[in-house]
């Protein structure tokens, strides 16, 4: 859906606005002192829905989710010793941290692409640090740059690529550093995810041990560390025109079936759907059969998804 992108001042009434277009849903692009982000209410299926819409992403990876600060982490994620020595040592600044998350924290499924555990950061910039403030909640934000092009560091660049697509881009000038974030896995032994703006001897030396690192190839070298996708436990079988007995039906559009991703065929509103029906299928313990998906817009992101969770297991 087109939409008349505002640019926003780095002032009280521009934090404000900011804030209230978040609230509603809506996605708003603000500096960090890494790059841009794609804003969003993390805890608003429809919202993460549609970062994924504007970006033009055709996966679902999981997103990072920014705070205000480590109290506010702390309601999302375990804390071990280790996230309390980084956090101390590291933030607000450019490092991310992958947790467990914890029971009922409301983020949304999408935020975590199913996965048991949180990306969450406290990023430094001030215009950041202000409009989390004022959201006064948890903001999921990948790079506010359409799906395979470069990271943005300034408003215009933002405006350049995402313009009628999302609802504003809080102008806080050029960031700092200019790449993503450093990620390191705290779900076992600490693991640098994703090499970024803060350099991994640093954390080491904070923690007094080496990282595990990411094979070439992208495959985690060190034993026992992250799945990187949720898969549901039961069989999933694809275009399904209807339920085979003993099978429960994921429907799209009017179908009849056990839970449905859109009654009214809306891709969007699928997207938003689609983590929480998968897990709340995959309780029932039975062969999950899915409908056709239409292979546009989200609907790629969609069956990306569902084909990977077909797929034969090792
Ligand atoms: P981006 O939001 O594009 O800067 O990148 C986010 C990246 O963070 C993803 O591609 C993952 O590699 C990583 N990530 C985010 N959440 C998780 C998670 N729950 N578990 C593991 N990795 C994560
Ligand atoms: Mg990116």
């Amino acid at each position: 859906m087109p939409v008349e992108t505002a640019l926003l001042s780095a002032d009280p009434d521009g934090y404000a606005r900011a804030a209230a277009l978040l609230r509603g849903g809506a996605l708003v692009a603000f500096p960090t002192e890494t790059v841009y982000g794609l804003g969003g209410d993390a805890t608003d299926d429809m919202a993460v829905a549609r970062i994924f819409e504007a970006k033009g992403r055709p996966r679902f990876n999981p997103l990072i989710v920014h705070v205000d600060g480590v109290e506010t982490a702390r309601e999302f994620v375990e804390w071990p010793h280790e996230a309390e020595v980084l956090a101390s040592a590291f933030w607000p600044g450019p490092l991310t941290l992958v947790l467990p998350i914890k029971a009922g924290t409301g983020i949304s499924g999408l935020v975590t692409a199913g996965l048991p555990s949180l990306a969450v950061r406290v990023p430094a910039n001030p215009v950041a640090r202000a409009l989390l403030r004022a959201f006064g909640g948890p903001v999921a934000g990948p790079s506010a740059n359409p799906s395979g092009r470069i990271s943005p560091t300034t408003a215009a660049h933002v405006k350049a690529g995402l313009s009628g697509k999302i609802a504003a881009v809080l102008d806080g000038g050029a960031c700092d550093v200019g790449v993503e974030s450093t990620i390191v896995g705290l779900t076992d032994a600490p693991v640098l995810l994703r090499p970024g703006g803060l350099p991994a001897e640093a954390v080491e030396q904070a923690l007094g041990a080496p990282l595990a690192r990411h094979g070439a190839g992208g495959a985690v070298t060190a034993p026992g560390q992250l799945a990187s996708h949720y898969a549901p436990g039961a069989t999933v079988r694809l275009e399904a025109e209807r339920r085979e007995p003993g099978e429960v039906l994921l429907g799209f559009g009017q179908v009849e079936c056990d839970l449905n991703l859109s009654a009214s065929g809306d891709l969007t509103e699928a997207a938003a759907n689609l983590f929480a029906h998968l897990h709340a299928l995959d309780e029932t313990g039975k062969p999950i059969a899915v409908s056709p998906i239409p292979e546009r817009g989200l609907g790629r992101a969609i069956n990306d998804r569902l084909r990977r969770a077909a797929a034969p297991r090792d």
